[in-house]
């Protein structure tokens, strides 16, 4: 027979079955910890690349998408704990794309409480006079967009850009750059703008996609589709993307491994001169263990069997 209990009008009501109870309890206790784990996470890559500081106003750019939304979340809950001051504005930049819910944001962050401003621009139009029917418009449409969140910025007497792109989105660009671009170079956690009048942070940089995807769902975040204006993914990008989920799927803690190669960069073991200054290099008679090994293998550099070989293509 089931229990029967008391709603909050003093109703009764039969309780809910104990292992229903119980599977409510461990979906409670998992959303409570990926919240604890994303605001360490964001605190973490904070505080490493000192990316707010004491009366800093940060424009945090909201797009719509999920991880814009985690963004915003996080550092508003980061705040209220911080043992700085610092302002928040959320910006909207709504580029006219046809079918944009402009009542969404505006909704949500009045809701929320946070100070936000929406900036309307009609990037959408520009883009589809200047660029031939067919052709990728995204490189036109960022230039545009990033040149009126500067200005934005400015208006808004913004110290810091915050951009949500996280630890996938960094990786993704490591790998673009490296298979079509021969440079090893990602997204930066923090820079200067190509302007060079803004700074520019990734708060969510060590937070793995399907972290920020889950707590959109957990939060259920109004998320606005990222594909009003009709352009593609880059087909590269979906790949990359579909090759790190493989290796993830078939090698745990490899693409791990790769970000955290990313912040353990041995300059003298690659073969950038100017990050090393090999032509003037002398011994000195001072033993050194991250000197040449000569003929031994680096430690690192077979591939174990929790590695495998690195496919290039997702198998
Ligand atoms: S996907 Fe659409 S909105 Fe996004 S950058 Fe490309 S053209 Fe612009």
């Amino acid at each position: 027979m089931n229990a029967v209990i008391e709603n909050l009008n003093g109703a009764a009501v039969p309780a809910a079955p104990a292992a229903s109870v119980k599977s409510m309890e461990k979906t409670a206790l998992e959303n409570n910890k990926l919240h604890k784990r994303l605001c360490r996470l964001v605190g973490q890559a904070i505080g490493d690349f000192n990316m707010i500081e004491d009366g800093d106003k940060v424009m945090v750019c909201l797009s719509g998408g999920k991880d814009s939304y985690a963004l915003l979340d996080i550092l508003m809950t980061l705040r209220e704990r911080a043992p700085i001051n610092f302002e928040i504005v959320a910006v909207n930049l709504d580029q006219k794309q046809p079918g944009f819910p402009e009542h969404i944001l505006p909704s949500y962050l009045t809701e929320l409480g946070v100070a936000f401003h929406i900036e309307n621009q009609d990037t959408y139009s520009i883009v589809k006079r200047l660029i031939p029917e067919g052709k990728t418009t995204c490189s036109l449409c960022s230039r545009l967009r990033r040149g009126i969140l500067y200005r934005v910025a400015d208006e808004l007497g913004a110290t810091k850009i915050a951009l949500g792109h996280h630890r996938d989105d960094i990786l993704e660009t490591f790998f673009l750059n490296m298979f079509f671009g021969g440079k090893l170079k990602g997204m930066p956690a923090k820079l200067v703008s190509d302007d060079g009048k803004h700074v520019v942070i990734r708060p969510m940089a060590y937070v793995k996609e399907e972290d920020s995807e889950r707590y959109a769902a957990v939060k259920g975040f109004p998320i606005i589709p990222c594909n009003l204006c009709g352009s593609q993914e880059n087909l590269q990008r979906k790949h990359i993307k579909a090759l790190m989920r493989d290796w993830e799927k078939k090698f745990p803690g490899r693409v791990e491994s790769i970000f955290s190669a990313l912040s353990t960069v041995v300059p003298s073991h690659l073969m950038d001169r100017e990050l090393f200054g090999f032509a003037d290099i002398k011994a000195d008679g001072v033993a050194n263990p991250l000197g040449d090994i000569a003929f031994d293998e680096e430690p690192c550099a077979t591939p174990t069997a929790a590695f495998g070989t690195i496919p290039l293509q997702p198998q």
